[in-house]
Parts: structure tokens; C-alpha cells; sequence
């Protein structure tokens, strides 16, 4: 059975699009991000390897956030071990519930611009650091937060280890990134995977067959290239079912993101206005307290007073 959502743009192939297989035991999203990418980056002059990282850990992030039904801001940071000297200090990513993301990289001070780190696994770049989710719940006060540490050569493989940890759920997921062919403006794309718990009263020849299609959706998964997932003349509608046609692809609604980042002079101004004066003093520059978002790169200057 295939359904088609009346509002699925087809011919737009970038977006978050969530979907079911198999009678919706299985749930998926796949994203695609190519004008996202570029304005986020725009803002920063960061090397391709570093851009990179961030293009893929945004694709990530919104597969990790995209069906959260509360209001809220969603992020996901990759830190670097303190002791390690590696290129980067941490990335961090941020997608509120409105699709608005934004990101920033902190590059480490061993950073040397004439080196090429391309080929350096995700523990050669940050050491034992971390993977933080965070969920911060507009009408709750307690934060959701987890934690994993860096492991394996890649950031899908230390994903893997996160769903295994957190939420226990079988997942297989891909992520890549590359500059288009035609432009060569920065793409990512992700495309995952969950199998959703049986029912108590499955029998065992149901969980039999449950398995056979889990195995049989993880291989379908494995035959997506890297050049499929970003080609940008491909629609998403088609990507999805050229992989899952024989699995009954149901597919959602889709989600548009978009680089927007949430700083504001009001905020950031009620922030400086607790600090007792003396404190506002010693920040001031020439009797002017200058504050840059680290996301967005946007220069704010406020009085002392
Ligand atoms: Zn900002």
C-alpha cells in the first residue's frame, strides 16, 4: 500500500520526511539539507572538514527531533575530551520545535589550518569526549538529557550507541555529506531507521517474521548510496520509494528547517543587567560591553549602565 500526503512536495527534495514501513512497525525520517546548510555556514569561516561535521550532526539532530510532539528546543553536542589535542573543541546544534536550527563549531587551539584532518576517525578529532542529547520542554522545568561517549570511527556510528543506550530501540542509520556536483554547495542527508517494540502478545512466529523484515528493511537500508541520498534531482517522495516500495511505505507529513537563530538584544541585555555593576565594568571594552552569539555570529554592544 502506498499513501500519498496531498501537501507531499515531491519535487522539493530537501526537508525532514517521516515515514512508516511495515504496517507501521517500523518508523523512519529522512533528511535532506542543502540551503540550510550553506546559510549556517555562511556565517562562519570554518575549514570543509569542520563544515562537514556540522552539516552532518544538523541532519542528526533533526532526525532526533523531528517527532517530539512539545514545545521546545532541541540539541545536540559532540565535545571534545578536555585532555584531548585534537582540531575541534565541540559542535553544538540546536533545532527549537518551529524547525529554526542553528550551529556553531569550536575549533581547538591545535588546530593547524595546513593540515588535512579529512581522514582522521571521529576519535582522532575529539578523543573520549561525548554526545549530549538535550530537551529543554517549554512547560517543564527539568531538562531531558543523555549521554553517551564517543565510540567508533564515525558520527553514525556513535549515534548507534546512543539509540542503544537511550532509548533501547533497534535503529540502523546512515549520514553522509558531500558538496553538490553542480554547485558545490555542502549537502547532508540521514536516513533512519526504528523498529517500535512488539506487543506483549506477539507470537513467536510474529516475532519471527518481525526479525525477517527488520533484517530485510536494515539491507534496503545498506543499498543507499551516498550519491542517492544527496542528489538533489532525485525528490524525496521517490527516493523513499524507490528503497521501501515492497514495504508498505506510509509517509507523513514533511518538515521544512530553517537556519534561524533564536539570540536576541533584549534577552542578552536582561542577562547582563544581573551582573552586579562592578562585574558590567570589568566586562566593558572602552565603556561598551560587546557580546557575538556564537551561533549566528551577530555583534550586540550595550552601556555599562
Ligand atoms: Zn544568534
Amino acid at each position: 500500500m502506498f499513501m500519498a500526503v496531498s501537501n507531499f512536495l515531491s519535487s522539493t527534495a530537501e526537508g525532514v520526511f517521516p515515514f512508516y514501513l511495515d504496517h507501521a512497525h517500523v518508523k523512519g525520517r529522512l533528511i535532506r539539507l542543502g540551503s540550510v546548510i550553506e546559510e549556517l555556514l555562511a556565517n562562519h569561516q570554518y575549514p570543509d572538514f569542520v563544515n562537514q561535521y556540522v552539516a552532518e550532526l544538523v541532519a542528526l539532530t533533526a532526525a532526533l527531533s523531528v517527532d517530539v510532539k512539545y514545545d521546545g528546543i532541541f540539541t545536540l553536542q559532540v565535545s571534545a575530551h578536555p585532555d584531548h589535542e585534537g582540531p575541534i573543541r565541540l559542535i553544538t546544534v540546536d533545532i527549537n520545535t518551529q524547525g529554526h536550527v542553528r550551529a556553531y563549531a569550536q575549533l581547538a587551539p591545535a588546530f593547524e589550518s595546513t593540515k588535512d584532518y579529512h581522514s582522521l576517525s571521529l576519535l582522532d578529532v575529539f578523543g573520549q569526549g561525548f554526545m549530549v542529547f538535550t530537551a529543554d520542554l517549554a512547560h517543564q522545568t527539568e531538562r531531558y538529557q543523555a549521554i553517551v561517549e564517543l565510540t567508533g570511527k564515525t558520527l553514525a556510528d556513535c549515534m548507534h550507541h546512543f539509540f542503544r543506550q537511550s532509548d533501547q530501540i533497534a535503529t540502523g542509520l546512515v549520514v553522509f555529506s558531500q558538496p553538490s556536483r553542480s554547485d558545490g554547495q555542502l549537502m547532508a542527508g540521514a536516513l533512519i531507521l526504528q523498529r517500535l517494540p512488539l506487543e506483549q502478545t506477539s507470537t513467536s512466529e510474529q516475532k519471527e517474521q518481525e526479525e525477517d523484515d527488520w533484517i530485510t528493511n536494515l539491507s534496503l537500508l545498506g543499498t543507499l548510496t551516498k550519491h542517492e541520498l544527496l542528489d538533489a534531482d532525485l525528490g524525496s517522495e521517490q527516493l523513499l520509494h524507490r528503497l521501501f516500495h515492497e514495504r508498505q511505505l506510509q509517509l507523513l507529513e514533511p518538515k521544512s528547517l530553517k537556519a534561524q537563530c533564536s539570540c536576541s538584544k533584549d534577552r542578552i541585555e536582561k542577562v547582563i543587567q544581573n551582573f552586579p555593576l562592578e562585574d558590567r565594568m570589568d566586562m566593558a571594552v572602552d565603556g561598551e560591553i560587546k557580546v557575538v552569539c556564537e551561533f549566528c555570529t551577530a555583534d550586540y554592544r550595550f552601556g555599562v549602565n
